[in-house]
């Protein structure tokens, strides 16, 4: 079996994701294989991408695509990007109707060895707090992003691309002006 066949049968939360509201079945979403250039580490799916199987199948998917600069076919293609985020399963909705934080035990027991699996990579976009913290200790997002040059062009901080930062974006209008077309063109220059 391959890793992404094995974790794609692992069932390790499925009394953790039995006990939320929608009391569901894990459903890993593994979309990624050796060789990529571009490796995408995001959060975990939400319930549209838990229904359709295919990572960032969705609004925030939309934004994603539109700041890294690629088509659909582009982005789904795993020869050149993959998509590892830090729990691979749905986890739920809190009380609040938000999605639920990825369970740790995602990362600990699969995150190594699917990094170890893609293999190097030119371009690595850190989605989120969650796969910051893991990949670069404690920190807070807005700091991280405002100081997107410290890693860049190899390794881009990005906050979450949901409809929830909308008004994150309104605000910081240097995202847009500034730091996209940086990575627009990272993204380029990694996929020729
Ligand atoms: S979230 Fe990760 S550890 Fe939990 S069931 Fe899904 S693949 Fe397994």
């Amino acid at each position: 079996m391959t890793l992404p066949e094995e974790i794609a049968a692992c069932r390790l939360c499925a009394d953790r994701f039995a006990a939320t509201a929608t009391a569901h079945a894990p459903r890993p979403v593994v979309w990624f294989g050796p060789g990529a250039r571009i490796l995408v580490a995001g959060q975990a799916p939400g319930m549209r991408v838990h229904i359709s199987g295919r990572p960032f199948d969705d609004p925030s998917g939309v934004r994603l695509r539109d700041w890294m600069g690629v088509d659909e076919a582009t982005f789904w293609d795993k020869t050149h990007i993959a998509i590892a985020p830090m729990a691979f399963c749905f986890p739920g909705y809190d009380a609040k109707g938000s999605d639920l934080a990825p369970p740790p035990i995602c990362a600990r027991t699969w995150r190594a060895q699917a990094l170890d699996h893609i293999g190097p990579v030119d371009v690595t976009l850190l989605v989120g707090g969650h796969a910051q913290t893991w990949a670069l200790g404690p920190g807070r997002v807005t700091d991280r992003v405002r100081n997107w040059r410290e890693h860049a062009p190899r390794v881009f901080c990005l906050p979450h691309p949901s409809w929830r930062n909308t008004a994150w974006l309104k605000r910081n209008p240097w995202f847009a002006e500034e730091t996209l077309p940086t990575l627009r063109t990272a993204i380029r220059e990694a996929l020729t």
